[in-house]
């Protein structure tokens, strides 16, 4: 089958189904996308919404910024934990993120796209929010695993939080749902 006959078969199913057909394209309006924020918290969740990103940075000639956010650890100081140690704990951390972060950035660098690894310390979605705005992101990258327990949340609270703060468009990747990235 020609392209031709793909699109004409597109065309004729949409038309069945009663949708619009696209017109032939003379675009009104482009997407900018320079810049895409992806948070990182190293689940299998957050790694595929990084295959998002990878594909959209590869789509627009954006640049990534993948970034960590170092929750600073609380001990009860009523079990004698010197707030020393959590400093200690937390910069430990922070520096292990860091050299993951870069592994993920250096592998979107092999397939030549331009990535950093930020890490910021506060809560997760106020850090998410703050950078991505600091950064002049254009949009955000943000996984969720969906269901959080209870049937009608749909998202986690980071992502949901991040949905109703941020300043630029967020795309959410719910685990096990449609999926419109694909190997190359
Ligand atoms: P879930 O319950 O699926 O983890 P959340 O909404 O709480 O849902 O978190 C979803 C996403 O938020 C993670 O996959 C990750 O992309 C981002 N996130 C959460 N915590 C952090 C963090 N500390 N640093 C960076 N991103 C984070």
């Amino acid at each position: 089958m020609s392209e031709k006959d793909i699109h004409q078969a597109a065309d004729q199913s949409h038309e069945n189904r009663g949708l619009s057909v696209p017109a032939t394209p003379s675009p009104k309006y482009v997407l900018k996308v320079r810049r895409i924020v992806v948070p990182i918290d190293f689940s299998e969740y957050s790694v595929s919404a990084l295959r998002y990103a990878r594909a959209f940075a590869q789509h627009f000639g954006a640049s990534l910024i993948l970034l960590h956010v170092n929750e600073p650890t609380v001990f009860p100081s009523e079990l004698g934990y010197a707030p020393i140690a959590a400093e200690t704990l937390d910069q430990q951390l922070r520096e292990d993120a860091h050299n993951r972060l870069k592994v993920l950035a250096a592998e979107c660098a092999s397939e030549g796209l331009k990535a950093d690894a930020v890490i910021r310390v506060g809560r997760p979605f106020n850090e998410i929010v703050t950078a991505a705005l600091e950064m002049d992101a254009d949009m955000i990258i943000i996984a969720t695993h969906g269901f959080t327990g209870l049937t009608h949340v749909l998202m986690g609270s980071t992502a949901e939080r991040v949905v109703r703060h941020a300043r630029c468009p967020v795309l959410v990747v719910r685990e096990n749902e449609r999926e419109f990235v694909a190997p190359a």
